[in-house]
């Protein structure tokens, strides 16, 4: 069955490998980091604005095709629809800065705003359409119209998003499908609509497995970019960056931040004793222990050699103690000799601690593991200075 599954995996994405859990995450984006939030809302904006320069150009030019085949009465009012539209499109095409606070809700609103425009010139055109006398062309260039919203179905294929998210798209786009079939007051029915309903479907679906598979994608490459090698924690330059954000986003909500300095306790012993590549691997065991008891909304930034960040939103201060005995008692892994490896900790809250920057809050955690580290080790400095033996 696992085989079976990582051959499947390797022809979807390949070259990068996924597991059925990576699957799951894939369905919605909630369990999305903000480093590949950002990225992710900064390619839909660069490819919605693509698309609306095209759009932008080529909308207005299709106008000689409506003077050609339809009636004056019939062409002009489906001419201002387009130079509306268009100018929907240079709306969206034109140059703008990702929004550093929500840049998740200003890729989706440019988006929606995007793949609306199609659907309601459908319905508008049928509108106009309606009454006229068909000729065989009038007829095909008016059928060619009510496929928009099936095409647009199709072109959500081309950005990062998950199952739910194109999901939730599609349903306006639909809607508006569905209006324009029982628009002359006929029921929808399967004879006339159900090939079109179900084409929609299969557009859907497509859309579907081409947005995960360009998400997990995505995903994997800026996680790469993002942590470091050997033991698969952020960065200190990605970590600053995900911590200035979270940081602005407590602020704003008035929530709590709470920042863990960690530094390994006599580290040095275990690489003159064993070897660099022991050291390495205490790392790594270390990482992978404080992962197990951190939430996914939480960041793990590699500050430094064998000093670590842990950022986690939402934790208290008062919460703080009883956590970090959990966390310890599930350990941070065995030195090579023998015993546990031990940390020094730092932990300052942005609530308890009145910091008013991320800067001013590592400083503070930073202090206070100094403080652990000079106290005797093995043990937490929490806000408001209170020790927090692990030894006694
Ligand atoms: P203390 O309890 O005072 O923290 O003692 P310590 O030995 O841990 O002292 P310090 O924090 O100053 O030591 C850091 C050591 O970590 C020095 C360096 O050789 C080692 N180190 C830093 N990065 C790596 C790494 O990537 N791999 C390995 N194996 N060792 C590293
Ligand atoms: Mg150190
Ligand atoms: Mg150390």
């Amino acid at each position: 069955m696992k085989t079976l599954w990582n051959t499947i995996s390797r022809h979807i994405v390949a070259p990068t490998q996924i597991s059925a859990g990576q699957v799951l995450g894939l369905l919605t984006p909630f369990s999305r980091s903000v480093h590949v939030r950002r990225h992710a809302a900064a390619v839909i904006i660069a490819r919605v604005q693509l698309i609306a320069m095209l759009f932008a150009v080529l909308v207005p030019l299709w106008a000689v095709i409506d003077v050609l085949v339809f009636e004056p009465a019939v062409a002009w009012p489906l001419v201002a629809l387009r130079l509306g539209s268009a100018a929907v499109f240079v709306g969206l095409a034109w140059p703008r800065e990702l929004s550093s606070r929500r840049p998740y809700a200003q890729a989706m609103v440019m988006l929606v705003v995007m793949l609306m425009v199609p659907p309601v010139f459908y319905l508008a055109s049928m509108q106009i359409i309606e009454h006229s006398a068909f000729s065989d062309t009038q007829r095909l260039v008016a059928q060619l119209y009510a496929f928009m919203p099936t095409i647009v179905l199709g072109g959500l294929a081309v950005f990062p998003l998950t199952a739910l998210e194109i999901l939730l798209l599609a349903l306006p786009v639909t809607g508006v499908a569905v209006l324009g079939m029982t628009a002359d007051g006929e029921a929808l029915n399967l004879a006339s609509h159900g090939a079109t309903l179900w084409f929609m479907a299969m557009m859907m679906g497509v859309a579907m497995f081409s947005g995960m598979s360009q998400s997990h994608y995505m995903e994997s490459l800026v996680l790469k970019a993002l942590t470091d090698p050997l033991t698969g924690a952020y960065t200190r330059r990605s970590g600053s960056e995900a911590l200035e954000l979270m940081f602005r986003l407590a602020a704003m909500a008035d929530k709590p931040l709470t920042v863990l300095f960690f530094d390994l306790d006599h580290f040095k012993a275990i690489n003159d004793g064993y070897g660099h590549d022991a050291g390495d691997q205490a790392l790594c065991t270390f990482v992978e222990r404080l992962r197990q008891s951190l939430r996914r909304s939480d960041v793990l930034v590699r500050w430094g050699g064998e000093e670590f960040v842990a950022v986690l939103p939402d934790m208290p201060a008062r919460e703080l103690a009883a956590f970090l005995r959990r966390l310890r008692a599930a350990g941070f892994g065995e030195r090579p000799q023998g015993g546990a490896l031990t940390a020094s900790i730092g932990a300052a809250e942005r609530q308890a601690d009145g910091a008013l920057s991320w800067n001013a809050l590592v400083e503070l955690a930073d202090q206070r593991m100094y403080g652990a580290k000079h106290g005797g080790r093995d043990r937490a400095v929490l806000p408001g200075d209170e020790v927090l033996s692990f030894t006694a």
